[in-house]
């Protein structure tokens, strides 16, 4: 049930919790709250930096029209409100590491390990993994694997990082443009290259572009990465095929590509999890998949008749929180309350009513 560990990570002794979440998608946020309503504490992981999954990801700005009682809201905004949601229930987020390791436990819990090194032992796992982690679009210049990480960049931490150098951006959309706009005034020489001359970036940032382009502080070039130029074992530059055809080579100390993210499955598929059609399968009951004490929710999942909707995931979430709660306390006795009238709840929620 392991994935290939980041070797340069170190390990952190366990942190013990009820319930790992693996993603921080719709679902995964909403299943915070489902386990916070019974008084279950979760922490939350994400290969992204930021929470929502798909929504925030892929379609920040467009309007959802199929959630219950709300006519139309915004994708961003739903996750803006889940987080609202679940705030009273404390929930401690790890962004930014992907799940690498989920291995059952001989004492019924599990043990569940990250690329930045973080070790959880958890007593269920909730496996909220849409459509697979987020992951770079790579440049795809053979040989540039070597320097991924030292010189070639899929992401950047601050710009102050490359300040003096020359810089070599890929891409039209806005983190190309906005890292280009960012690292002009500080770089020794910053070239953007980009396959056509329309951008998907705002159209503020693509005239900040063009101003500084006629400035001098940046060259644009319309054209693709060909293959690497090395000195030595050290990167020099790209050469770069131009729209018309013509090399271009262009010394780069360092190059970042923002081709944007695809999701893949990764890690998810070898956790030892019955598969169909890249999904886990599931009872419908609880929400469990073929192992016992892991449970799947949203576009993860499947059985029979599933959807991958926002709103199917939420009643998974709901179910899966009450197979989890007698997975951990097989001793307790359920019974269902509601929001509206339970003291308990209200407790946890923060809130009096009135
Ligand atoms: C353009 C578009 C429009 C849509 N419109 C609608 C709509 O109108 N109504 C509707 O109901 N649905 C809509 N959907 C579908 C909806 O977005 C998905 O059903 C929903 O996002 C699923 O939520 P989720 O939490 O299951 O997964 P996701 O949103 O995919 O989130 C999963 C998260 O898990 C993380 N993850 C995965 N593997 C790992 C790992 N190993 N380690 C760490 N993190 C990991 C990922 O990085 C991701 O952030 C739309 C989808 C798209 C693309």
């Amino acid at each position: 049930m392991t994935a290939t560990p980041n070797p340069s990570a170190a390990e952190s002794p366990p942190l013990r919790t009820d319930v790992v979440i693996v993603g921080a998608g719709p679902c995964g946020l909403f299943q915070v709250f489902e386990l916070g309503l019974l008084g279950i504490k979760a922490h939350v992981l994400d290969s992204l930096k930021a929470p929502g999954g798909q929504c925030t990801e892929l379609y920040p700005d467009k309007p959802i029209y199929d959630i219950p009682a709300l006519p139309v809201c915004g994708a961003q905004e739903l996750v803006d409100r889940l987080m609202q949601q679940i705030k009273p229930f404390d929930p401690q987020f790890h962004l930014g590491e992907e799940v690498l390791e989920v291995a059952p436990q001989p004492d019924r819990r599990f043990r569940v390990a990250t690329s930045a090194g973080t070790v959880f032992d958890a007593g269920a796992i909730v496996i909220a993994a849409g459509v697979g982690s987020f992951q770079p679009r790579r440049i795809g210049v053979p040989g540039s694997e070597a320097f991924e990480g030292t010189q070639i960049h899929y992401r950047v931490r601050s710009a102050a990082d490359y300040r003096g150098q020359h810089l070599l951006i890929f891409g039209g959309g806005d983190s190309a443009l906005d890292w280009a706009i960012d690292f002009a005034p500080t770089a020794a020489s910053l070239t953007l290259v980009h396959r056509r001359a329309e951008f998907r970036a705002a159209p503020a940032s693509v005239a900040k572009m063009r101003e500084l382009e006629a400035q001098g502080r940046l060259q644009f070039i319309e054209g693709l990465a060909e293959s690497l130029i090395l000195e030595g074992d050290r990167l020099a530059g790209i050469q770069v095929k131009g729209a018309d055809g013509v090399l271009h080579p262009v010394a780069a100390d360092h190059v970042f590509a923002f081709f944007g993210l695809h999701p893949k499955l990764g890690p998810v598929a070898e956790w030892g999890m019955e598969l169909e059609k890249k999904a886990l399968r599931v009872d419908t009951e609880k929400f469990q998949t073929s192992v016992p004490g892991i449970f799947a929710v949203g576009d993860i999942n499947t059985y029979p008749g599933k959807k991958k909707l926002i709103l199917s995931g939420f009643h998974e979430a709901a179910l899966a929180a009450f197979g989890i709660q007698s997975w951990l306390f097989p001793e307790k006795k359920q019974f269902l309350q509601y929001t509206t009238t339970s003291p308990v709840m209200q407790k946890r929620l923060g809130v009096t009513a009135t």
